[in-house]
C-alpha cells in the first residue's frame, strides 16, 4: 500500500463487489429453485431423500464445475446433499492438486549418505592414472 488511504476508488470496488455478490446469489437462488422444481429431492449419491423440512442441506452441484452454466432443462445440474456435495468437491480438488509437487518431495539426503565416499572413489581412479 502506498497512501492506504481510502478514496472514491474502493468505495466503488465496495460496490461492485457487494452487486457482484447480490447477482451472484439471484442467480443461484434462481437455478436452485428451478433445480429444485424439475429434479426429484433425491441426493444423486446417497439417494437420501428430502423434504419441505430438510430440503436446505439439499444442494445444486455443476456436473462441469462452471457455476455459470446453467441450462434451464438442468443437464448441468445434479441435486447433491450437503455431505456428498463436499466429498464430490474435495475429490476434484485432489484431482487438481495431482499435477503440482507435494510439499516435502524435495527430501533432503538420507542420513546415511558418506560424504567421503565420493571422494574415495576419485583418489582410488586418480590413482590408477597415475603412472
Ligand atoms: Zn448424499
Ligand atoms: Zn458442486
Amino acid at each position: 500500500m502506498a497512501s492506504g488511504k481510502t478514496g472514491p476508488d474502493s468505495e466503488r470496488l465496495n460496490r461492485l463487489v457487494a452487486e457482484a455478490r447480490r447477482d451472484r446469489e439471484r442467480r443461484e437462488n434462481t437455478y436452485r429453485e428451478q433445480a429444485l422444481k424439475i429434479y426429484p429431492w433425491v441426493c444423486g449419491r446417497c439417494a437420501r431423500e428430502f423434504t419441505r423440512a430438510t430440503v436446505q442441506q439439499l444442494t445444486v452441484h455443476h456436473k462441469d464445475g462452471n457455476h455459470d452454466n446453467n441450462p434451464r432443462d438442468g443437464s448441468n445440474w445434479e441435486l447433491l446433499c450437503v455431505y456428498c456435495h463436499d466429498n464430490e468437491h474435495s475429490r476434484q480438488l485432489e484431482h487438481d492438486a495431482q499435477g503440482a509437487p507435494a510439499p516435502g518431495s524435495a527430501h533432503d539426503p538420507p542420513a546415511t549418505h558418506k560424504p567421503f565416499a565420493d571422494l574415495e572413489a576419485l583418489l582410488r581412479n586418480k590413482g590408477k592414472r597415475e603412472p
